[in-house]
């Protein structure tokens, strides 16, 4: 029942993208003279990156086991979401469906390319309600985000009920694993291949320690990555981004450390936050934060804030009513977070 071509919309299938200098000659020269850069200094940086980042590629391909053709890099995860929507919504005509509370970006995206969103509420616990999803899907409906683990909420979806929407479902299945290192579980990236109607989102902004380079990868079968390369801006990932990310994703068993780390500190934190009496319930987390339930929240947050302790309210955001999310942070963070809740 899926078909990817009726799916795209038809101005993005009728495209002829445009071909950069670096797409039109792809070999080794001694002589470039074909992309009007500056031939001084010649440095690193004087020349345009590769628009296709295949070293980077067949780094990422290496750890997550996918092939480089079923891979799309962006400037964050945010530039595959925008292009995401832009590839698949007619604006003023299709429309998103978005299971809340969520990552907002998956809104706002939608938002600025005119597409409506349907939301539906996750259940009390933030899983799916799979019959009010499949309810408010409708023909226009083409993109379904999914957040595992969910932020703010930080629980893994249920994986029979992600399963569930993604056969159901003649559209594209976005499901968002940002903070998929967090828990040991292989998540949605093997079945790739069982669902030609399913993209992945990961990121090095998290557990890779990256946010600063903007480094957001997208699996998808091949058809639907082309499309992506088709529409995205030529040079979209920089060189100096791309040499970072080849460095970083040398250090697994560093992140593999910092993963372990932060777990420990996850766990000892939601323990010594149940014992202030302010604190109503910490919300269990598959992720590197967690969601605690607390009287007066905003007043909260503000003390926090005059102590210079930052986390994040979301105490207007539904099903989250007097809640404040928590990144984990280094022990001394954690412990000077505690000390400075428990004198509020
Ligand atoms: C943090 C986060 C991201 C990461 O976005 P980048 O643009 O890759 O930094 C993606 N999705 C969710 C749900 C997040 O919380």
């Amino acid at each position: 029942m899926f078909e990817l071509e009726k799916l795209v919309r038809k101005n993005v299938l009728k495209l002829k993208p445009y071909s950069s200098a670096r797409d039109e000659f792809q070999g080794t020269a001694s002589v470039y003279l074909d992309a009007n850069e500056n031939p001084y200094p010649d440095s690193l940086y004087n020349r345009y990156p590769d628009p296709h980042q295949l070293k980077l590629k067949q780094r990422i391909s290496k750890i997550k086991n996918i092939p480089v053709d079923q891979i799309f890099l962006g400037n964050g995860s945010d530039e595959p979401i925008d292009l995401l929507i832009r590839a698949f919504c007619e604006p003023g005509i299709d429309n998103v469906l978005i299971p809340q509370p969520t990552y907002g970006m998956y809104t706002v995206s939608s938002e600025i390319n005119n597409v409506t969103i349907k939301t539906v509420k996750l259940t009390p616990d933030f899983d799916l309600d799979v019959a009010a999803i499949q309810q408010a899907v409708n023909i226009n409906t083409k993109l379904i985000f999914l957040c595992s683990p969910n932020n703010p909420s930080g629980n893994l979806l249920s994986f029979e009920k992600v399963k569930q929407i993604i056969s159901g479902f003649s559209g594209l299945v976005i499901v968002d694993e940002a903070y998929i290192d967090f828990k040991s579980y292989p998540g949605f990236l093997p079945l790739l291949n069982q669902y030609s109607n399913l993209v992945v989102l990961q990121t090095l902004s998290k557990a890779w320690g990256l946010a600063a380079i903007r480094l957001g990868m997208c699996f998808a079968s091949k058809d639907i990555i082309n499309v992506l390369n088709k529409i995205k801006p030529p040079y979209n990932i920089s060189l100096l981004s791309q040499n970072a990310a080849v460095e970083g994703l040398q250090n697994i068993e560093l992140k593999n450390v910092w993963v372990k780390e932060i777990i420990l500190q996850r766990e000892w934190l939601a323990e010594e936050l149940t014992k202030i009496n302010a604190i109503q319930k910490v919300y269990p987390s598959d992720a590197n934060f967690l969601l605690v339930k607390i009287s007066n929240a905003r007043e909260v947050y503000n003390q926090l804030v005059s102590r210079g302790i930052i986390v994040r309210d979301r105490s207007n955001v539904i099903l989250c009513d007097d809640c404040l999310r928590i990144t984990v942070g280094t022990p001394f963070e954690n412990q000077t977070l505690l000390k400075e809740l428990n004198t509020i």
